[in-house]
């Protein structure tokens, strides 16, 4: 993220669809990035000076990745073995396969410029390769993945893949194989001190403020169903019951954003949501302690991000430093963003006022 300080000022939403008018159906690929799409020519036109630069950038690293890739695949040691094929998990730890790591690396962060849902998407596709070229991760891409995940409003998804990073014994053996966990689960596995990364934590505490908001508008909307019932027998015009179920199921359906809440019978049929809400209470206040604990500037930082972005993003860091601080925020800022309500609900955290919230 290099405009951080431009980016940290406010909520925002993620650009998608075609950049010049949003339209998401017939689009074509713009040929010199691959990634972002146009409704047409007049747009792409239209959009040239804005995305040139970018464009640009993602071309040029595709074609040196390009190459790295040929120089591998050439290389004496594999004439007779595809290393594509023949060592994927042993990627990086092959010394040949490393330019080629880093290439994708550089790429990733070239499309990151592009700023936009259809770049998130290429990103987070690239970070699933480099993790199964080399499950043990030797890059640190793990880090970024949850943040990508929930960009994209893939909450199931992102849960999953926390969980699995916490708890898998073997990251090579156990590759990926968490699936459709329960997300209002206790947060008790998340490990006390996991090694330098906060990443993780810090998607985990925002996915279950996702959450909390949502049911919260769940709740909401519920007091309005009721309100329009009783209103409804009132004048005298009552709706069948089938009738006003089905018309309550679909302003549930509304209301809800995240996939993985409305996959839930239970939640739909508008129950359960008041349990759900003090239950991910107390998660987040567990988590959010827990990452205090971790690194104490995380919170003052959320607090005052364009503070936080001001330094220069360093390379090294040692636990619980400032420096540590400022690569996970880097990580996992623009998820936050964009997360309707999650930058406010946590300054209320943070000055022990969500009680307001609720
Ligand atoms: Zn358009
Ligand atoms: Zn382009």
């Amino acid at each position: 993220m290099e405009s951080s300080t431009e980016t940290s000022i406010g909520e925002r939403k993620l650009a998608a669809g075609c950049p010049s008018c949003a339209k998401t159906d017939n689009l074509r690929r713009c040929s010199g990035c691959k990634v972002l799409q146009y409704c047409g020519q007049d747009h792409q036109r239209e959009h040239w000076t804005k995305h040139k630069s970018a464009c640009n950038g993602v071309r040029r690293a595709r074609k040196s990745l390009e190459d790295t890739k040929q120089a591998l695949i050439n290389h004496p040691d594999f004439k007779d073995d595809n290393p594509f094929v023949k060592h994927v998990g042993w990627f990086w730890k092959i010394q040949e396969t490393r330019p080629y790591m880093m290439g994708m690396s550089k790429l990733t962060q070239a499309i990151g410029e592009l700023d936009h849902m259809d770049a998130v998407q290429a990103e987070l596709d690239i970070y699933m390769e480099l993790l199964r070229l080399c499950p043990g991760d030797n890059m640190g891409i793990r880090g970024s993945v949850p943040g990508a995940m929930l960009r994209l409003g893939k909450d199931q998804e992102c849960y999953d893949f926390i969980k699995w990073f916490e708890t898998a014994e073997d990251y090579d053996r156990n590759f990926l194989n968490i699936k459709n966990a329960d997300i209002f689960e206790p947060v008790d596995f998340v490990r006390a001190k996991p090694v330098g990364d906060l990443s993780r934590p810090l998607c985990l505490i925002l996915l279950k403020i996702k959450l909390l908001i949502e049911m919260l508008r769940l709740r909401n909307g519920e007091t309005r169903i009721k309100q329009l019932k009783a209103n409804l027998i009132k004048e005298g015009k009552p709706l069948p019951d089938e009738l006003f179920s089905a018309f309550a199921k679909d302003t549930r359906a509304q209301t809800i954003t995240s996939p993985a809440l409305r996959a839930r019978d239970d939640l739909m049929n508008g129950q359960g949501f008041s349990e759900k809400i003090s239950t991910l209470k107390e998660q987040i206040d567990k988590l959010y302690d827990m990452i205090d604990a971790q690194n104490k500037h995380i919170w003052p930082a959320m607090d005052n991000p364009d503070e936080a972005f001001k330094r220069e993003l360093t390379g090294m860091f040692s636990m619980g430093s400032e420096d540590e601080m400022r690569i996970a925020l880097n990580e996992t800022f623009r998820a936050w963003l964009e997360v309707p309500g999650a930058t406010e609900f946590i300054k209320f955290k943070i000055h022990g006022k969500v009680d307001e919230l609720l």
